[in-house]
């Protein structure tokens, strides 16, 4: 028996035109596996029986259920998926009311070596399929409680979504389609290191918003903390957002992890509103959440609010990330799925549930 291949679009198209089907029957059978959320193909109940048998022989509906999840003192949900080959990944659900934010992965582990982030520790495992990063959504929505719906989907979680440019657009397009989960794109964000090309790729091919990780006022600080910065240093990054088409009335988020003693002081404010001036921006301070071994500590609140009171007196608008879901390892940078690092299940011991990286 030949291997079915997972229902992409991609792929279903190829299908339905190398059959010479009319358009809309891909289209058809999309809406049937996102939109509807299918479980099976008999489902597709206005869809030629003889053209699903045809089409089941071929495909294999994604499927992703988390295998454990946890749950916060503060109503955070942790869901730590198994993949087939054995990786783990974890999203994160963050109730904040009126929006219920839903954290995910774009890849198993990351190669991007950020000093302050658990998820760096595993390195790359691998990047995640177009279904996986879906799965994560679609997985998440069988876990709301009462009346509850995902306002705001954030690929913050682990991985480096930019290195994994080819899957994430296609997650993208399944995600915002109206035949896929129909979620607006301004209600979608994707974080990054700040990898040039890709953000330049993703903001004239979506519509989604851009956050990008900046967490340093100088190279020299920002290599130590971020080792992308070799390669795309400040200069030429705070250059690529100031030429960016960032439609009015939206802007680029700036995240800043806040170290103590490495970036938290006054003159990093002040170079801080220097770097930002010309750019559509708002800057959400992270307190560092700690993880075992991380070499860096958390800045103090005093620190943290003086920094803030030095944006807002220069006009930048900041926000400040509350720290959720830190009980359970489910904080910004904490996600590392210490079950990831064996892929063979049944030989992980159960330990503390261990760290991913979301926020
Ligand atoms: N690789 C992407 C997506 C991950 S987002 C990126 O870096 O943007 C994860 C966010 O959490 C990033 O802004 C990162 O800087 C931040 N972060 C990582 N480790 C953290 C930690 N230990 N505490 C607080 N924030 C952290």
């Amino acid at each position: 028996m030949s291997a079915r291949a997972v229902a992409l679009p991609a792929a279903v198209r190829a299908w339905a035109a190398g059959r010479g089907l009319p358009r809309y029957r891909a289209e058809q059978i999309l809406t049937w596996i996102y939109h509807r959320r299918a479980a099976e193909v008999a489902a597709m109940t206005d869809v030629p029986r003889a053209l699903r048998e045809e089409f089941a022989a071929s495909f294999v509906l994604p499927s992703l259920r988390p295998e454990t999840v946890s749950r916060s003192a503060d109503g955070t949900r942790k869901l730590l998926f198994r993949l087939a080959d054995g990786y783990a990944i974890e999203s994160v659900l963050i109730p904040e009311p009126p929006r219920l934010t839903l954290c995910i992965s774009s890849q198993a582990g990351c190669g991007m070596g950020c000093a302050f982030c658990a998820t760096a520790r595993l390195g790359l495992q691998r990047h995640l399929t177009a279904d996986e990063i879906v799965g994560q959504v679609i997985a998440a929505e069988g876990r709301l409680e009462g009346a509850e719906s995902i306002s705001n989907v954030v690929l913050m979680g682990m991985g480096e979504p930019l290195h994994n440019y080819d899957n994430v657009a296609a997650a993208l397009e399944i995600l915002s389609a109206p035949w896929g989960l129909a979620i607006s794109a301004r209600r979608i964000t994707v974080s990054t290191v700040g990898l040039l090309p890709q953000m330049d790729r993703l903001v004239r091919e979506t519509k989604v918003n851009l956050a990008v990780s900046l967490s340093a006022t100088t190279d020299e600080e920002r290599v130590r903390l971020m080792p992308v910065n070799k390669r795309y240093p400040l200069a030429a990054l705070m250059a690529l957002c100031r030429s960016l088409p960032i439609a009015q009335r939206r802007r680029i988020t700036f995240e800043y992890v806040m170290l103590a003693g490495r970036n938290d002081s006054p003159a990093d404010a002040a170079r801080l509103v220097a770097l930002l001036h010309g750019i559509r921006a708002k800057v959400n301070l992270i307190p560092f959440n700690p993880f075992p071994a991380a070499g860096v500590t958390r800045s103090s609140d005093a620190a943290i609010e003086d920094f803030r009171q030095r944006l807002l007196a220069a006009g930048v608008l900041v926000t400040l990330r509350r720290s959720r879901g830190q009980d359970i390892d489910a904080a910004c940078g904490q996600l590392a799925a210490r079950h990831a690092e064996a892929p063979a299940a049944e030989s992980v011991a159960p330990g503390p549930q261990a760290p991913t990286a979301c926020c």
